[in-house]
């Protein structure tokens, strides 16, 4: 009877304790509130044990990046979060720190693919614009040139015209000075005549310059429309936090200035920090021009996390 009674008992204990298990196990059940804080605290707790270690793991050969430059750009990235709170909040430790590894794939070579086209284009931009310059002054040359001459054309005609009335009523005593008067006039028109085709030819080679620009800025164009549709830009870096192990993962990255905010941003998820609304923020979900910098809301979104004070 007693041996009965405790089995029974063990049979109710492991049954309570099944349905106890499962029903925390399920994952659509909500976590009662009191573990939900009290998982949030630990979380909090050992995700801000400062100092954080870190080391550069593995660094694929293909991003041609060398040890000590990697190693630069983290010791920037986790300066500024040191600066901002006047502790050192993430340490370089090669041997006891959390690896940031280097993994090559299709996102560094869209990125670079891309770079290498902004760098086409800045290329050809630079070349129009100094030749539409150079087209404008040449431009302006000429047309002051072509004012030039009808002036002088201008002025020949009148001379001619007058040289014709004098001709009308000439003397056999003036004639010699007439004829001197005609051989000056004769080379004026000639050196009319070379100015003309001159200005011509100038004219031309205008014309050509600017068809040679025409079709330049058409190659620009056709160069922009091989741009991938989709900007890659979407993650170039990962946090992974599991239990108390952290890694980070570099994808891609077009500067070192770019590596360096890249490795910021993730050094904030380290910490446990989430997104950002603010696009200037470096823990704005997308890398952007506008950061540099760690924000107001970086540092208060830190602070929130980790109960430090900014410096
Ligand atoms: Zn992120």
């Amino acid at each position: 009877m007693r041996f009965l009674l405790r089995a029974l008992f063990y049979t109710l204990l492991l049954y309570v304790s099944y349905l106890l298990l499962t029903g925390l196990i399920r994952k659509d059940a909500p976590l009662p509130q009191v573990l939900e804080r009290y998982a949030e605290a630990t979380v909090k707790q050992y995700l801000c044990t400062l100092p954080i270690s870190w080391r550069i793991g593995e660094l694929d050969p293909a991003f041609a990046l060398t040890l000590e430059q990697a190693e630069h750009a983290a010791l920037l990235a986790a300066a500024q979060w040191n600066n901002a709170f006047g502790i050192e909040v993430f340490r370089y430790d090669s041997i006891d720190g959390f690896p940031i590894n280097f993994a090559y794939d299709e996102r560094q070579q869209h990125l670079l693919q891309q770079a290498l086209l902004q760098r086409n284009l800045q290329r050809y931009d630079s070349n129009i614009n100094q030749r539409l310059e150079n087209l404008q002054h040449q431009h302006a040359r000429l047309q002051q040139q072509q004012t030039q001459f009808a002036r002088d054309n201008q002025q020949f005609a009148a001379d001619i015209a007058a040289f014709e009335r004098k001709a009308q009523y000439a003397s056999a005593a003036n004639r010699s000075a007439l004829q001197r008067e005609q051989q000056q006039l004769n080379a004026r028109q000639q050196q009319l005549q070379q100015k003309a085709e001159e200005l011509n030819a100038k004219q031309q080679q205008l014309v050509r310059e600017q068809d040679y620009v025409n079709d330049t800025v058409a190659d620009r164009n056709a160069l922009l429309s091989q741009q991938p549709a989709t900007d890659v830009a979407a993650e170039v870096g990962l946090m992974e936090i599991r239990g108390k192990q952290r890694t980070m993962t570099i994808f891609a990255y077009k500067t070192l200035v770019d590596l360096q905010l890249t490795m910021a941003h993730e050094f904030g998820h380290a910490l446990g920090v989430g997104h950002t609304d603010s696009p200037a923020s470096v823990m704005h979900f997308a890398l952007n021009t506008q950061q540099s910098e760690l924000t107001v809301d970086d540092i208060q979104a830190v602070s929130h996390q980790c109960d430090l004070q900014p410096q």
